[in-house]
């Protein structure tokens, strides 16, 4: 379904476009904030145009282009392609991540946003290493353990398995080349290994101690404030 740019400026959409946002992760509706004039396509005959959108989710500006089809003395034809000239970020809770880490793991996930995935290969297996030096020559054992779990339950095939742990843990060579297809399977696996690592070893510490905490002063281990001040009062 087109959309169109009419004599009088106004702009016409077949029907509405939605798409996950950037910004908020919405699947949401993107609102024409600002589209091009007739007269500027018409006197210019661009081959694409550009429209700036809104997320009806979190009202974050949104950019798209699209080609003109044809361009008459009434409207101009827009195609219905939108392409994004942002891209989604992917999500991740970096907060958990020690400052060295963050930083490379970071990199890696905008490679990948970018579609730049040899870089992105790079990146993951620096990632490892800076999540080695972080926490201890053993954690490129728990790492590789982290590594052959997601394989297995993803049911990851022999060959792609091999590539990215030669991606991952290789030492005697450069990184091997990969495509989109074997990205695909490399971004999950680094974010399943970097929220295993990090993002749920401190969860898991942080409510066992809330847990202990509440234990001990239900026990009478430990004295509450309002439970000090009712004794002294
Ligand atoms: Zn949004």
């Amino acid at each position: 379904m087109a959309s169109y740019v009419k004599k009088d400026n106004t702009f016409e959409q077949a029907e509405p476009l939605s798409r996950e946002c950037p910004h908020c992760g919405a699947h949401a509706q993107l609102i024409p904030t600002a589209t091009p004039s007739f007269e500027a396509i018409r006197s210019a005959q661009p081959r694409q145009v550009g429209i700036a959108f809104r997320c009806a989710a979190c009202n974050e500006p949104r950019f798209g282009r699209a080609a003109v089809r044809s361009i008459d003395t009434v409207r101009v034809e827009l195609s219905s392609n939108i392409i994004e000239v942002e891209r989604s970020r992917q999500r991740f809770p970096y907060n958990y991540l020690p400052p060295a880490v963050e930083r490379i793991f970071r990199e890696a996930l905008q490679c990948y946003s970018a579609d730049c995935y040899n870089a992105f290969a790079s990146m993951c297996r620096r990632t490892v290493h800076a999540a080695v030096t972080d926490l201890g020559s053993n954690a490129r054992l728990q790492l590789f353990e982290l590594y052959k779990e997601v394989v297995e339950i993803g049911s990851i095939d022999e060959p792609t398995a091999q590539m990215l742990e030669t991606v991952l843990f290789g030492t005697d060579g450069p990184v091997p080349e990969i495509g989109p297809d074997h990205a695909a399977v490399l971004i999950e696996m680094i974010k399943d290994m970097a929220y295993q690592c990090y993002v749920r070893t401190a969860k898991l510490r942080a409510a066992m101690k809330m847990r202990r905490y509440f234990a001990e002063e239900h026990s009478g281990k430990i004295t509450s404030l309002d439970r000090h001040r009712a004794e002294t009062a």
